[in-house]
């Protein structure tokens, strides 16, 4: 009995929609399910319903994009209230960050002979919560590369020609705003940082949990991980971070948790 705890839908920067990417999670048998699109709890209602009609339970979630220190940190949200009003008009604000950072990005790749358009890269987010990605796949699309590596490493990437910075919720107001709708705060992929002295601030702002199993930590690095998750008293969580094909394949279960993990979770939550 395995979980994934870490998924996206085209409501934010993922392919599939929550029935396709729960049907994919039936297929791999997974019994439980999050949907973790960034800054965004749009897709839940949906993938809640298709969770439900193929008999996998789903847990409510939200990968916040958050800033400590001056650095961009994910933190997941799982067992939140969906109809919390504090959280939605936040994350209204920032999809609205993110919708106005698409015209930003497609100015500077215009200012740099690209011919593209923010409509052009809308059509294809099709929702309130674009990212990078839906401006890779336009550039793909008009023939300004082979594929999405090529546009980060080439534009839009941290210090390319096309990357604008974005405004983020402090770690701080985002483990408040979880916690605010009764849910959990992990640290996403904690393993892509290298940088684990943000663990101890978040630890003191309340954080919950440490994802520790995930795609790309390596085995040392998820025992690194879980003992620091046994250090700081942390839940341990895990996902696979599917946005979809890779390589041909879905990468949804590709990580297994436990569903001994999400009744501990539980415990937490109802504490
Ligand atoms: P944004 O949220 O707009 O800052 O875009 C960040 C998202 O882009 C990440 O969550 C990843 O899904 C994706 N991403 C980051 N680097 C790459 C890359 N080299 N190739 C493809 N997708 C990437
Ligand atoms: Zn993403
Ligand atoms: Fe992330
Ligand atoms: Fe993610």
């Amino acid at each position: 009995m395995y979980a994934d705890l870490h998924l996206h839908t085209n409501f934010s920067d993922g392919t599939y929609t929550p029935e396709e990417l729960a049907g994919h999670g039936k297929r791999v048998g997974l019994t439980v399910m999050s949907l973790t699109d960034h800054d965004t709890i749009d897709g839940c209602a949906r993938m809640a319903a298709a969770c439900a009609e193929l008999d996998i339970e789903f847990v409510s979630g939200c990968e916040f994009t958050v800033e400590l220190d001056g650095f961009e940190l994910h933190l997941l949200g799982y067992f939140l209230n969906l109809e919390n009003t504090r959280m939605l008009s936040e994350l209204a604000k920032y999809q609205k960050v993110r919708r106005n950072r698409i015209h930003e990005m497609v100015a500077k790749l215009n200012g740099l002979g690209i011919a593209i358009t923010s409509e052009d890269v809308m059509r294809i987010a099709n929702c309130d919560a674009p990212g990078r990605p839906h401006i890779g796949r336009a550039l793909v699309e008009a023939g300004h590369c082979r594929n999405l590596d090529e546009s980060f490493q080439k534009w839009l990437k941290k210090g390319k020609p096309a990357w604008v910075p974005k405004a983020k919720l402090s770690a701080a107001e985002a483990i408040n705003l979880i916690h605010d709708a009764d849910g959990l705060a992990v640290l996403a992929h904690p393993g892509l940082y290298h940088r684990d002295e943000v663990i101890p601030p978040l630890v003191e702002l309340g954080m919950d949990g440490l994802e520790c199993l995930y795609t790309r930590h390596s085995t040392p690095m998820t025992e690194h991980y879980l003992m620091l998750a046994e250090q700081y008293d942390l839940l341990v969580t895990g996902g696979s971070d599917c946005h979809g094909e890779n390589k041909g394949k879905p990468l949804i279960g590709a990580v297994k948790v436990p569903v001994s993990f999400i009744e501990k979770m539980k415990s937490a939550v109802a504490a």
